[in-house]
């Protein structure tokens, strides 16, 4: 039985959070405040944690925030504000797996963290291409042993050509994977980041060609165009 830390301090959502929880056959553990969760954490070690961010004793992102840099992987859903968007990009690059807006069906929040299981359990954390590490939980890429120091955008864009290197990709799937929704007036914004993902990756083994008329494709650089440093 896979266990649930919800953490919630309004107490209608954490009750409804923990009998869905509970009716789905997961154990739930429930906390109202930060402290009360650093103290069920102290006690056990949940599979997954369902986070509000607006609690009595601080923000649930701190507590994300110590947990990754504890090295803790347990997958975390992040319940959002449906008017705070800049708490979702926050939460991401904390090291959330996932977000949900409040207010939210409990039918989509089982759905959610469902999927964030079977995520975490196909996903591998690193991904190795050539003198490139990708790493999932912190949403950073070295290079050599370096931080390239990406932007969350331009971290997605590596991801998502890492994870489909030799084929050609069109600029309307890379928005869409990279953004999120379909792409609107905005056709020069894949252009662009591609560009600075370029730049940013010019000392790799790897080389964003452009496909005319199509997209891009993310391929290992023939050695005769690898630069002389
Ligand atoms: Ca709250």
């Amino acid at each position: 039985m896979k266990l649930i830390l919800c953490v919630e301090d309004e107490r209608s959502v954490l009750e409804n959070n923990r009998k869905a929880f509970a009716d789905a056959g997961y154990g739930v553990l429930t906390a109202e405040t930060l402290a009360q969760a650093r103290q069920r954490l102290s006690e056990q070690t949940p599979d997954g944690i369902v986070l509000d961010i607006m609690l009595p004793d601080g923000l649930g992102l701190e507590l994300l925030t110590e947990l990754r840099e504890q090295g803790s992987k347990i997958p975390v859903i992040l319940l959002t504000a449906w008017d705070k968007p800049y708490d979702v990009a926050r939460g991401l690059r904390a090291g959330a797996n996932d977000y949900l807006s409040k207010p939210f069906d409990y039918e989509v929040l089982l759905a959610r963290v469902e999927a964030m299981f079977r995520n975490v359990e196909q996903m591998p954390d690193v991904i190795e291409k050539g003198n490139l590490t990708l790493q999932m939980t912190s949403m950073i890429a070295l290079q050599d042993g370096v931080d390239m120091l990406l932007t969350q955008k331009e971290f997605a864009l590596l991801l998502l050509f890492a994870r489909n290197e030799g084929k050609t990709l069109s600029t309307e799937y890379i928005y869409e994977q990279v953004w999120g929704h379909s792409m609107n007036e905005d056709p020069n914004a894949v252009k662009l980041q591609v560009s600075r993902l370029r730049t940013k990756t010019e000392g790799s083994g790897y080389a964003i060609l452009a496909v005319r008329g199509t997209g891009y494709r993310f391929e290992v650089r023939p050695a005769t165009k690898i630069r002389k440093l």
